[in-house]
């Protein structure tokens, strides 16, 4: 089995999963960001799970405008919300409330259908089986 060259992995990287590789890793941790709670997580098989949160940088998908997915807000989503830790925000924050705003009109919106009074000629149009 081929070795991993020094070029890609560094010389002392330690196997994955073990309390070494998790010590190895922290202490790398950049300062000003936040230890990650793994037992929070929702369920996955990484090997290389979110250590911590920090900032991250995007631009809005909608807007283009630039946004920063904050490292509480990170906590939030992948913590509480138990959002895959895959999950990025691709959207900033006005956008993505407009999106849940749509989306809840929308449920409202079919609820109200679905509770509405049927129209009388409603079975004149009823596909036949
Ligand atoms: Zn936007």
């Amino acid at each position: 089995m081929p070795q991993p060259s020094a070029r890609t992995l560094p010389v002392d990287w330690p196997q994955y999963t073990t309390p070494q590789y998790y010590a190895w890793t922290m202490a790398r941790m950049p300062p000003g960001a936040i230890v990650a709670d793994w037992s929070k997580h929702h369920p996955h098989n990484s090997y290389s799970p979110l250590f911590w949160y920090e900032d991250r940088p995007g631009v809005c998908k909608t807007c283009s405008a630039p946004f920063v997915f904050t490292k509480e807000a990170q906590r939030h989503c992948y913590e509480v919300l138990k959002f895959p830790i895959y999950a990025e925000a691709v959207r900033c924050a006005p956008c993505r409330a407009k999106v849940r705003e749509t989306k809840r009109a929308q449920r409202e919106h079919m609820a109200e259908m679905a509770a509405r009074k049927p129209h009388p000629h409603e079975a004149f149009f009823r596909k036949r089986s």
